[in-house]
Formats: C-alpha cells, structure tokens, sequence
C-alpha cells in the first residue's frame, strides 16, 4: 500500500486517495455539464482529496480548509446541486475508510464538520456567483432605462428585451412599495400572472416567516442609506406553498440622491435550499436512529452552559447499553443495529413529553440532556425511567432478549460548567455505574473523582517507582510468648515517594494487584528480603532468625513462583528453613488442582508457609488438614478483642474464639502467631490461652533492617517487653 505521511505520524493511503478522486470525478461528470477534461478533473479533485486528507489529520480546524475546497468546486464551474450533494455524502460514507492507511473511527466528527464545510463553501461560493450576475443585470437595466430617458424608444425595446427575455425574477417598485413592474419569470415563480403581480404591493409579500431585520433593512434601503441589500427570502406563491429565493434590492436614485424606485432581482433557490436543509440534518443526525448526533448535542449543551450568563443548571444522563458487544456478537451486526434502532426510539419516547435532547453519542452509548433542573432529583428521575424504558423486553427477529444499561449521571452545578469537563465527569460516573454491578445508575462526586485521579496516578507511578527503587523493606519482628526472644522478622514493604513520603502498603498493595505488578514487586521483596535475612544469619548465626514475607493470592498463583522462591534462595544463600512465606486465607483457601500443587513444591523446598489474617475468610476447617502450613497467624481484630485483665463488663466472645483457634491450631500441629498485640493485657491473655508467638506495636513497630540489626546485637532489646 503506498502511504503518505501526514502530520502526527498518521498516513494516507495514496492509492486509496486515487482511486477516491476518480470515482469523485466520475460522478461530477455524471451529474452535470463539465467545462473540464476528465484527466484535469480528476487531477483537480485528487488535489481536493488529499487537502481534505490533510485536514482531517491535523490538529487545526477543519472546516476552513473544507470551505476553500467547496468553493473551488464552484470557481470550478462544478457547481450543479448533484455534485455537492454527491461529495457531501460520500465524504461521510467512505472518505475516512478509502482514503486512511488506519481505520481511526474517532475522525467522524472532524469528518461531520468537513462535510459542513464544504457544503457551506459552496453554497456561499454558488450565492457570490449569483449576486455579480445579479448587480451586473441590475445595472444593465438602470443603464437601459437611463438610455430610455435619452433615446426613448430605441432603449424601451431594448429594457424591454432584458426585462422580458430575463430568466431571472425581476420586479420594479416605487419607494412607497407600489409595484410597477414584474416581468413573466418573477409572476411564473411566484404563479400569479403579470397582471396580478402588479396589483399587489411590496408589504403584500412579506412572509411571517422573513429572518428578524429583513423589513428593517428594506426601509433603509428606500430611505436611501444603502444601495443595495441582499437576502435568502421566503415567498408565498398564490396557491400557499412556499418559494424560497435569494432575493437582491437595489435603489435606483434621481440624478439629485433621493430614492426614486426599486429593482428586485430573484432567484428560486427552493432546491438548493433544501438540499442544504438535507445536509444540515444529515450533518447533525445519526443515520442508524436518527436521533441527534454527539456534534448537535455538544453543540446545544455548550449553548446551556458554556455562556457567560448560563439560563440555568442542566443535567446530563450518559447511557451505555451493559454488554452490547455480546449481544452484537451473538447476533449479528443487522440485529444488533436494529436493537439500537429500538432502544433510540424508547429513550426518545420516555422524555419526548418533557422535550429533553436524546442523541446518540456513537456506538451503543447514548445521551439526555436534562435543562432547566431544579435539583439533581429531576435528572435521577430521567435516569431512572431511561432505565426502565431500555429494561422491558425487546424483540428483535424472533429472539426476546433483557437488556440492560448503565447511566453516569452530572449536574453542571457540581461538575463544571465546560463541555470538556461535564463530559469528563458523565464518564468518570457511568464507569462507576458499570463497577458498581451495570443496570443502575451513580452520580457524579467530585470527592470521589479526585480519591480515583490520585489512585490512578498512583498506580500509574508504580512500575517506574520500582525500576528507579523506591520501594524500601521494614521489618517488623515476631517474638516467642514464652521469653520473649525475637524468633523470626515480617517483611513489610514502602515506598519512599519523591513527593508523598514514606507510603504504607494499604495504600498501593491493592493496585498493584489490581495492575499485575504486584508479581515484579513482591519477587523485589523476597530477594531483598533474603539477602536481608542471609546477612543477618552470617553475622548472627545463633539467632536463626527467619525472615516472613507476603505472597500475594496473584503470586501464589502462578507456578513460576515456586523456582522464583529457590532462585531467591539459592543467590542469597538464605538457608530454605529460614524463610516463611505468608499466604492470605483465601489464596490458601481456594487452591485445588495446580495451586495445590504449588504449595507441596513450595514446603518440598524447605520453606515454612503461614496464613495470614487467619480468622477472616472463610475458612474450611478439615480442608486445612491437607495443606503444608506450619503456623495460622491470628488476624488483628480477634487480639483487639482482647482486652486482658477481666473488666466486669468484658465481652469474652473475641477471646473464647482464639481458644478455640489456637486449640485448633495446636491439634493440626501448627504455630500460631498473633497480630496486632498492642497492650501488655493482651499479652498477657494470649500467653495464658497458650498463643505461641506474637507481633505487635507491643513488641516493636516495624522499622527499617538497622533496627533489627539493633535488636540482635542487644539481646535485651531483643525480648523487650516480655
Ligand atoms: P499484614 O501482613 O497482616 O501485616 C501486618 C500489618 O499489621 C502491618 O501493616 C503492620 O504494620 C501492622 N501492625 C504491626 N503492629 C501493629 C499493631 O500493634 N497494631 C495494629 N493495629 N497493626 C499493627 P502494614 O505494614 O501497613 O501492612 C499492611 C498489609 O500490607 C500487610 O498486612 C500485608 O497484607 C500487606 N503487605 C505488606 N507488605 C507486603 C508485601 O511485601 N507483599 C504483599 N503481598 N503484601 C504486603
Ligand atoms: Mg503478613
Ligand atoms: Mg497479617
């Protein structure tokens, strides 16, 4: 395929361009007389082609260069209604897919607008073209009269010829609006005849319809302050229906400056009015539904609100139809187009009493702008029956299907008072809706867009955070409940942001597995983690001191873990019995088959496997017999229960159930560690309920290696507080 380069790095298609340009060509000359060869015509309109390609692609607007393009059509002498008509629509239907190397859908917009352009160059280039014909037939006949008043009868003839023989309406009238003339084409257009025009008078031809200022205008023109005044006019004829004109008036002076008569010049335009008219909807309107299109709707939502003095708070329900490519898929594009055609017409339905804009924004995403709101009520109240229109049942060929939407709902009061920003805000609130299950409705909150941005931005400042190593590990240690010497070390990771601080993992954890990174920065953790515990163990070698660190379920998971764990071991050095690894309950939980299996080849290595915050999830008792765990660590909250030292109105309920786990525990020949000990009651209880082992702000909060350094040169340190 032979490309051009374009700015921003997009291409056309040359070939694609050609070919475009010729079949333009073709057309042109199929539709009317053609003053050029069909080689220039096709030279001259691959040249328009590739501008318009240009256009499409750059960031300027568009419609400028596509009303150059239109007018040239005219200068051209390609002027026939067919030939605008023709490039309009075939600009909207295949201009983007011939004559792009890349599909790139999102250019329909700036495609609506080039075809609005060139349609209205053109027309404009087509009204210029009339109007000097027009000023030249005008003068033409003042000539001719003024020869009349020197040579009279020669120079009537002759008026008369140009008057008569004209294909174009003219008509003469005296300053007061008495009609003195009309020649046959003006009566023919207007169907009266000559006679009967000339009984009528000027004010007889107003149309209630004439644009504001048009009479206006008049009546300065017979006060003599212009001499000419030009309007697209609309006529009645004598059997009522309406003839629509370009209409030219000039004054026709005394030698001294008064106004002396009028001569109206006129042209029926009525066709190519309608077909601008055609274009105009056609430019505004979706083909498939024909329900407004986004360009229509912006338009009228930016004339709601984006004005210094606003008419008053508008609401917008952004609708999406829940998983319509399914639907689209199942049954085919055909269905599919008429279940949109179906769900248009209901939405319409359901606000056409209040008159409420329904439009399709593209695909199956549709809108209602909801103006004149007294409170957000009103505009939930439009969500909610929009809901209940898409809900009822929809036959489409002989299938009856549910379908369902989601609908982001903005207030301009809450969320600004810019198209850009409303839109942004409709977005941010149908993703909510479609998180929060689909087939409802959210509002926007701007609290909760900002808690969002800033955990996007997070997540996004994840991956670069790790290669440039801001992530840190503190270590938090585990003590024996019996003497108190610290036993083993918790790896708990940071992240030292440039700009946030020091950041808790509650904070990026959950992002980062949401996003997958959570497997590059946990395998980051346990190689620090070991090298840590191996130069610990080298320098301590009495203490044994094992290292634990956090799988997360998505680590745990994947069977590649088990050689990441050897390799970690391996290239530290870390002794496999020194090393736990603590698993969530429910990625314990939930594992059969291959996790299952990934957790024998992870005890075969010789590591300890813990499950953290046990008492949590939901445990299945006997199935916890199977699995190679050597110790439950006992969840916060069940020690936050505890509150030691009997208080009369203790609510023992929290400490019975950490007998019955450690009990358990203890049968199924595991340890159990406690978390969160805070208190020196708590201590104290679980000790006595026979707890092995436990961790806590107590003991020590986590702190960066140094500080366990600290501990293990300070044997006293080490069994702080027991
Ligand atoms: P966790 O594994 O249950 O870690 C224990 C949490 O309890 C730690 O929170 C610790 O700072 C906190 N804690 C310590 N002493 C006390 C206390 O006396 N009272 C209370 N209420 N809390 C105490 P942290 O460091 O904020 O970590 C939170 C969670 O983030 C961890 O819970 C763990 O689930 C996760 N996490 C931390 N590091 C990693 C990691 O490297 N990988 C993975 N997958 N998760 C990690
Ligand atoms: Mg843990
Ligand atoms: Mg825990």
């Amino acid at each position: 395929m032979a490309a051009v380069g374009a700015s921003g790095g997009d291409t056309v298609d040359l070939a694609g361009a050609q070919r475009y340009a010729a079949d333009w060509a073709g057309a042109v000359r199929r539709l009317g007389f053609v003053p050029l060869s069909a080689a220039e015509t096709e030279q001259l309109l691959l040249r328009h082609t590739l501008r318009l390609a240009e256009v499409l692609l750059s960031a300027d607007a568009p419609e400028p260069a596509a009303q150059e393009v239109g007018r040239s059509l005219v200068d051209a002498h390609l002027a026939e209604p067919g030939v605008v008509e023709w490039s309009v629509r075939t600009l909207g239907e295949r201009f983007r897919s011939d004559v792009l190397a890349a599909g790139r859908p999102e250019l329909d917009t700036r495609i609506a607008a080039i075809q609005a352009g060139l349609a209205a160059g053109f027309a404009r280039a087509l009204r210029e073209r009339t109007f000097v014909q027009q000023e030249g037939i005008a003068r033409a006949m003042w000539q001719a009269r003024d020869d009349a008043e020197q040579a009279l009868r020669d120079s009537e003839a002759r008026f008369r010829a140009v008057f008569d023989g004209a294909a174009i309406g003219i008509g003469l009238a005296e300053v007061d609006g008495t009609i003195i003339d009309v020649n046959s084409a003006f009566a023919d257009m207007l169907g009266y005849s000559v006679e009967e025009l000339r009984q009528l008078d000027v004010a007889s031809l107003f149309h209630p319809d004439d644009a504001a200022g048009m009479w206006e205008l008049y009546q300065e023109l017979i006060e003599g302050k212009h001499d000419a005044v030009r309007v697209e006019k609309r006529y009645y004829r004598k059997d009522g229906s309406a003839v629509w004109t370009d209409l030219a008036v000039s004054l026709i002076r005394h030698d001294d400056g008064r106004p002396r008569f009028t001569v109206a010049v006129v042209e029926d335009i009525t066709e190519r009015y309608a077909l601008q008219q055609r274009l105009r909807f056609q430019a505004l309107h979706d083909p498939l539904t024909g329900l407004p299109n986004r360009t229509l709707f912006f338009d009228r939502l930016a004339s709601l609100v984006e004005q210094p003095d606003p008419p008053g708070r508008v609401g917008v329900c952004f609708l999406d139809l829940d998983g319509f490519k399914t639907i689209n898929d199942s049954l085919g594009h055909a269905l599919g187009d008429q279940l949109l055609v179906m769900i248009a017409r209901r939405l319409a339905d359901c606000v056409a009493e209040q008159g409420y804009l329904v439009a399709r924004m593209g695909g199956d995403e549709f809108v209602i702008l909801v103006d004149g709101v007294a409170a957000i009520q009103d505009v939930i109240a439009v969500a909610e029956s929009a809901l209940a229109a898409v809900a009822a049942p929809v036959c489409v060929g002989d299938q009856q299907l549910a379908v369902s939407a989601s609908i982001g709902i903005v207030d301009s009061e809450v969320a600004g008072t810019s198209v850009a920003e409303l839109m942004k805000a409709a977005d941010a609130s149908l993703y909510w809706a479609k998180a929060e299950g689909r087939d409802r409705w959210a509002v926007y909150d701007p609290e909760r867009s900002a808690r969002d941005n800033a955990r996007s931005a997070l997540a996004a400042g994840l991956p670069a955070a790790l290669d440039r190593g801001e992530f840190v590990l503190h270590y938090q240690p585990i003590v024996s409940l019996l003497d108190g010497r610290m036993l083993a070390v918790e790896a708990l990771v940071r992240w030292q942001h440039p700009e946030l601080g020091l950041i808790g993992p509650d904070r990026f954890i959950g992002l980062a597995e949401e996003t997958g990174l959570i497997v590059r920065l946990g395998e980051w953790v346990l190689r620090q983690a070991c090298r840590d515990a191996q130069r610990w163990h080298t320098d301590f070698p009495d203490a044994g001191l094992v290292v634990s660190v956090n799988l997360a379920a998505r680590q745990a998971d994947r069977p590649a873990i088990v050689d990441t764990v050897a390799d970690a071991l391996a290239s530290s050095g870390l002794p496999a019995e020194l090393l736990q690894l603590e698993l969530t309950e429910s990625a314990v939980m939930g594992s059969a088959g291959e996790p299952l299996r990934t957790l024998h080849r992870l005890a075969a290595l010789g590591v300890r496997l813990a499950v953290d915050d046990f008492g949590t999830g939901y445990s299945n008792l006997a199935y916890l017999r199977r699995l190679p765990i050597t110790c439950l660590k006992l969840a916060g909250p069940f020690v936050e229960g505890i509150r030691g030292a009997e208080p009369a109105d203790a609510d023992h309920r929290d400490e019975r159930i950490v007998d019955a786990l450690v009990r358990l525990a203890h049968a199924l020949e595991l340890w159990v560690t406690a978390e969160a000990v805070e208190t020196e009651a708590q201590a104290q209880r679980l000790r006595a309920l026979r707890c092995d082992t436990a961790q806590g702000r107590l003991f020590a909060p986590p702190g960066p290696a140094e500080t366990i350094v600290a501990r293990l040169r300070d044997p006293k340190l080490g069994r702080a507080s027991c």
